[in-house]
């Protein structure tokens, strides 16, 4: 027999008599983890079909398949990666709705990126200074952002890590670099 899709998955416990306890964050229009709420993005996709087969969500047993659990939907859930690896393995089906009551909610991808931004801001207020004094000229905010598109396109990435909280920093004090040495009344200019 072979494993439900993540599709079917999701639609049974759309209707699942323990919804609550195991699919908390469980919407059918967007992908995300039945534990943390974690939005995987698939939007370019039309249907809900096809987002949630796209999903970076894994299919997760509630009791383990070492330990007798079937390969079917109501043993199985949609959780990202972080959650399946930290959710319990055991027989009691209970433990695993006890660990997805407790577990913390997890922020969209996108959400992620900007808290990631906004630390790196604060080891670089210079950046900050620096926006600030070009603030009122004319396209300050499209040259600003064309000028860290461009240092990011310059930066290196880290294996399986993607931009590093390190580069974020090195990225917004070089543009603080360049910013400062606009020439402040001619930006409409160039
Ligand atoms: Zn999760």
């Amino acid at each position: 027999m072979s494993m439900p899709s993540k599709w079917e998955i999701a639609q049974f416990w759309e209707q699942g008599r323990n919804r609550d306890e195991f699919a908390p964050h469980l919407s059918l229009v967007e992908p995300c983890c039945f534990a943390c709420g974690w939005f995987s993005e698939c939007w370019e996709e039309k249907t809900p079909r096809a987002r949630w087969r796209r999903a970076r969500l894994e299919r997760a047993h509630i009791v383990p398949r070492s330990l007798g659990g079937p390969d079917t939907a109501d043993n199985l859930l949609l959780l990202c990666r972080p959650c399946h690896e930290d959710s319990p393995d055991w027989a009691d089906p209970r433990q695993m709705a006890r660990w997805i009551a407790t577990r913390a909610e997890r922020p969209s991808k996108e959400v992620e990126t900007f808290q990631a931004w906004f630390a790196a801001a604060s080891e670089a207020p210079e950046f900050r200074d620096a926006v600030a004094s070009v603030a009122t000229e004319q396209n300050a905010q499209e040259r600003v952002m064309d000028l860290l598109q461009g240092l990011m396109a310059q930066a290196g990435t880290h294996f399986a890590v993607g931009t590093s909280p390190g580069t974020r920093v090195a990225v917004l004090r070089t543009a603080a670099e360049r910013i400062r040495s606009w020439d402040k009344h001619g930006m409409s200019d160039g």
